[in-house]
C-alpha cells in the first residue's frame, strides 16, 4: 500500500491509540486542568528507527520506547546524524583547554560515540543497532539550503575542519557534507531497514540540527516511497528543545510543551514502567561528558512518561529556499 501523505491515516494497524472520553468527563466534572493526552501502545515485533541528531537525543526523547520495542520482540536501529562534537563549552570542560583544536573536537565526538554505545547497551541494544553518519554538528541546517549539491564546495565544519564523513562510516560511497548526500544516506538506511515506525525530532524543535533532522527524514521518505511504495511507516515526532520545557515544573510526569500543538494526532503519552524509568535514567548517566555540563537538562527527561506526536504533513522538499531551521 502506498504511504499516504498524512501519518495518522496509515497508522491504524501499527499503533493503537487508547483514547478515553477524558474531554467529556473533565467537562462534566467542571475541571479546569487539561485532560492528559491519549496513550500510545506499541504492537509486538515493531521495527523502530530512531533518528538522533546527536548522541543522547535517542535516550532523552525515546529511551523508554526503545526499551519497550526491544522487550516486545521488535528490532531497534538508532541513526546518529552527528557525533555531537561541535560543543565548545563541553570540550573546554572535558579537555581543560580554552581554545579547543580540531583534534580536540574530533576527540570529543569519539567520546560521545562511545557514550552512545554504552547508553544503548544499558537500554538493551548491542553496538550493531547504532549507525553513526558523522555529519557536521551544528551544520545540518546549512546543508538544507546553501550546501545542498555539488554546485558548490561541500560544507566544512568549523570545529573538526572536515568536509566529509570518514570513509569507513559512509553509507553511500563518496558522500560529502552536502544535503543531497545526507538525504541519500538516510533513504538508503530506511529502504534497507524497512522500519514500521520512525521517530524523529519535530521541525519546531528549537535546536537547528533537530529541526533539520525532520526535513532530511521527510525528504528521504519521499525518495523511499518511489522505490518502496508498499512500505507503511508510522512517523512519530519527539522534541527535546523548546523554550524552558520541560523544566517549568518538577512533577514526575512529562506534559506537552506549553504553546506547541500536538500535530495531526494530538500529543500522545507513552507511560513507562518503573523498571523502564530506572533504566532510562541509568542510560542518561552514561553520557558522562554531558552530565558534567548540563546534568539538570538530561535529568529533566527522566520522567514517568515520554511524549510524542505525529506530523501534520510528512513531506518536505529540499533544498529549501531559505534556512527555516538556521533562522530559528
Ligand atoms: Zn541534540
Amino acid at each position: 500500500m502506498r504511504v499516504a501523505a498524512v501519518g495518522a491515516v496509515v497508522t491504524t494497524t501499527l499503533l493503537f491509540i487508547v483514547s478515553q472520553d477524558v474531554n467529556g468527563a473533565a467537562a462534566r466534572r467542571g475541571r479546569s486542568r487539561q485532560p492528559p493526552p491519549p496513550s500510545l501502545t506499541v504492537p509486538t515485533g515493531a521495527r523502530l528507527l530512531v533518528v538522533a541528531p546527536h548522541p543522547d537525543d535517542e535516550t532523552l526523547g525515546v529511551g523508554g520506547l526503545i526499551q519497550r520495542v526491544h522487550a516486545t520482540g521488535g528490532i531497534v536501529k538508532v541513526v546518529y546524524l552527528t557525533d555531537g562534537e561541535g560543543y565548545p563549552e563541553g570540550v573546554q570542560v572535558e579537555d581543560h583547554v580554552e581554545s579547543p583544536s580540531a583534534s580536540d573536537y574530533r576527540g570529543y565526538g569519539r567520546r560521545r560515540r562511545h557514550e552512545a554505545l554504552a547508553a544503548l547497551h544499558t537500554l538493551g541494544l548491542d553496538a550493531a543497532s547504532a549507525t553513526f553518519l558523522r555529519f557536521p554538528d551544528g551544520g545540518l541546517c546549512q546543508l538544507m539550503h546553501r550546501y545542498w549539491s555539488e554546485k558548490r564546495a561541500a560544507y566544512r565544519s568549523p570545529y573538526t575542519r572536515l568536509d566529509r564523513p570518514p570513509k569507513s562510516d559512509m553509507i553511500v560511497p563518496d558522500s560529502e557534507y552536502r544535503g543531497e548526500d545526507l538525504t541519500q544516506e538516510l533513504a538508503r538506511i530506511i529502504g534497507e531497514f524497512q522500519p514500521t515506525i520512525i521517530v524523529v525530532p519535530r521541525k519546531e524543535d528549537q535546536h537547528a540540527d533537530h529541526c533539520a533532522a525532520w526535513f532530511f527524514v521527510a525528504d528521504a521518505l519521499t525518495a523511499v516511497r518511489r522505490v518502496h511504495p508498499e512500505l507503511t511507516i508510522d512517523v512519530l515526532n519527539y522534541i527535546v528543545h523548546f523554550n524552558a520545557w520541560p523544566f517549568g515544573d518538577d512533577r514526575p510526569d512529562l506534559d506537552a510543551p506549553p504553546g506547541l500543538r500536538g500535530g495531526a494526532s494530538g500529543w500522545l503519552r507513552f507511560p513507562l514502567t518503573p523498571e523502564e524509568i530506572r533504566t532510562k535514567r541509568k542510560a542518561l548517566g552514561r553520557y558522562d561528558t554531558q552530565m558534567k555540563v548540563m546534568d539538570w537538562f538530561l535529568k529533566g527527561f527522566g520522567r514517568t512518561n515520554e511524549i510524542f506526536s505525529r506530523p501534520a504533513t510528512r513531506t518536505a522538499t529540499l533544498p529549501t529556499r531559505g534556512s527555516p531551521c538556521c533562522d530559528q
